[in-house]
Parts: structure tokens; C-alpha cells; sequence
């Protein structure tokens, strides 16, 4: 299983997400952030972001 960690539609573009983030995994798209491969899934983002954009989906992987 995998954890992934995605910032819905909610995300008003505050960047505390981004200033969180130990790996700078975080980067502001056109209309919100977004995760990008080198997060670490540590869920720092995911505390701080006053709108609770940010969310877990976990992936099962295949075999
Ligand atoms: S903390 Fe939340 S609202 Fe702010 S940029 Fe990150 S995901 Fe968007
Ligand atoms: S889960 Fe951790 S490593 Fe991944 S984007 Fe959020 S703060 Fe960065």
C-alpha cells in the first residue's frame, strides 16, 4: 500500500503547505498547489493547511 498525499480544488494558494514541507515536494500550479513526486508522505502539509485541502489516498499496489 502507498500513501499519497493530493491537494483537492479546495487549496486557496496560501502556501503554508509549501513552507511546511521538509523536502520542497510542494509547488504553486496556475489555481493551486500541488504535490509533486518528491514528497515523503510525512503529513506536515496536511496539519497546517487551514482549509483542509489536503488529503490521504492510499494505492494498492499491483501483485
Ligand atoms: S496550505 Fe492548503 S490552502 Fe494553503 S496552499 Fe497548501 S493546500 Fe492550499
Ligand atoms: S506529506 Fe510531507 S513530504 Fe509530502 S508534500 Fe506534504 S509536507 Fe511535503
Amino acid at each position: 500500500m502507498i500513501t499519497n498525499y493530493v491537494i483537492t480544488s479546495e487549496c486557496m494558494n496560501c502556501g503554508l503547505c509549501a513552507e511546511k514541507c521538509p523536502v520542497s515536494a510542494i509547488v504553486e500550479d496556475e489555481e493551486k498547489h500541488v504535490i509533486t513526486d518528491s514528497c515523503i508522505s510525512c503529513g506536515s502539509c496536511a496539519e497546517i493547511c487551514p482549509v483542509d485541502a489536503i488529503r490521504v489516498i492510499k494505492i494498492k499496489q499491483a501483485g
